[in-house]
């Protein structure tokens, strides 16, 4: 079925707004996919995202949400950026920077509106590889940001080893501010001080409460996202 969704356009990226902290205004959507199946309904891509990456399927359907992301947001007024998810897998397939070039052509999408979101498990095949990958997209003129930053091996020396534009500060760490008496803003602020002082900006996910939203404003984040500003819709 999911070999089938895909000619058959299924998956649509549904698009989540972003703010700035800086001025609380919208800067642009992060691109999220939904497999809307014809029996089951609408569904997440954590009921298929994983099979795609086992399957190898997820090459074609990175490939199709990067088009169809930078297809929509072409028509968004200003300067409104795009972030579409890169997997590992679809990381490490020959021709992803060729997919990217030709998505903004098509669309005639500027580079600097596409932001790429990766995660630190890329570097664990080869970190020269990867450098390397992430340096022939950067070329593009796009941005590359760190997702889910805080849930993996949260390496100082990824950190360290490329200019990211933005690190994602996992939503597990905002979930944990509603309990008194943990240390999670103490590992908030040590995120946003340490991307603050290589250049980075943060942007804290998975935001629901304003209690939340005053917490990661007052700690240093750049950028939020979550179901307070808004959920995942189709465009
Ligand atoms: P992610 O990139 O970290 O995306 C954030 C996830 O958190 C999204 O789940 C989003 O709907 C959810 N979220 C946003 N705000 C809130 C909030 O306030 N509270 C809570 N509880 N959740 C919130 P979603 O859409 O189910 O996506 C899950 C993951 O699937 C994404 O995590 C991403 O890693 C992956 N994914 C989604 N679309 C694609 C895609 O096109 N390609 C690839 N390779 N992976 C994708
Ligand atoms: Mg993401
Ligand atoms: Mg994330």
């Amino acid at each position: 079925e999911l070999r089938q969704a895909i000619p058959q356009e299924d998956i649509k990226p549904h698009f989540q707004p972003i703010i700035s902290l800086g001025n609380d205004r919208i800067i642009g959507f992060e691109a999220l996919a939904r497999w809307d199946h014809a029996e089951r309904g609408l569904l997440a891509p954590d009921m298929f995202i994983p099979l795609a990456e086992e399957t190898g399927l997820i090459v074609q359907i990175g490939e199709w949400v990067v088009h169809e992301a930078c297809r929509v947001a072409s028509n968004w007024p200003g300067d409104l950026s795009v972030a579409v998810n890169i997997s590992p897998k679809q990381f490490l397939a020959p021709g992803l920077s060729a997919t990217i070039l030709q998505a903004l052509t098509n669309s005639g999408l500027p580079p600097s509106r596409l932001e790429l979101e990766i995660t630190e498990s890329i570097f664990i095949a080869d970190v020269d590889a990867t450098l390397s990958t992430l340096h022939m997209l950067r070329e593009l003129g796009v941005r590359i940001a760190l997702d889910d930053f805080g849930t993996g091996y949260s390496s100082l020396s990824y950190l360290r080893s490329f200019p990211f534009d933005k690190v994602k500060i996992d939503q597990s760490f905002v979930r944990d501010l509603n309990e008194k008496g943990n240390n999670a803003h103490a590992v908030i602020r040590a995120i946003t001080t340490l991307a603050d002082a290589l250049g980075m900006d943060t942007l804290a996910e998975g935001v629901e409460s304003s209690e939340q939203f005053d917490i990661v404003r007052a700690e240093g984040c750049c950028y939020v996202e979550g179901y307070l500003v808004g959920r995942p819709l189709p465009m």
